[in-house]
């Protein structure tokens, strides 16, 4: 998807600040964080959103989440923090890549304000 921004990141087209990386997504800290642990984790995949994911995505949805829950243990340690999934225009989704963003590091109000 040549005008989504997430795929440039992927591409190493535009700068990011790399958690981690494999061959089917990439992790990295959001431009502006809303706690002091805030980052993504997006597929390779261009999948637009969550409400875009087809049943033969499922495997890697799991790795996905699996992948968000080891660097949470990493940098949110026992206190663990939020994983969100905004999916489109009522969710407040403002890219349309999927990504999870992981939030910790200080506690979270519930609901977000
Ligand atoms: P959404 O609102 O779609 O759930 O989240 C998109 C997130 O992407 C926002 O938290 C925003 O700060 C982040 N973001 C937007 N542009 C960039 C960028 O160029 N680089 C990085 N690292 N994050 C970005
Ligand atoms: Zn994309």
């Amino acid at each position: 998807m040549s005008d989504c921004l997430f795929c440039k990141i992927i591409a190493g087209d535009i700068p990011c600040k790399k958690v981690y990386e494999d061959d089917d997504m990439l992790a990295f800290h959001d431009i502006n964080p809303v706690s002091p642990v805030h980052f993504l984790v997006i597929p390779k995949k261009h999948i637009k959103s969550l409400m875009e994911v087809e049943n033969t995505d499922a495997a890697l949805l799991g790795r996905l989440l699996f992948k968000a829950q080891d660097l949470a243990k990493q940098r949110c340690e026992e206190r663990g923090g939020r994983f969100v999934i905004n999916a489109k225009r009522d969710g407040g989704q403002t890219v349309d890549h999927l990504h999870i963003h992981v939030l910790g590091g200080r506690s979270l109000s519930w609901p977000p304000g």
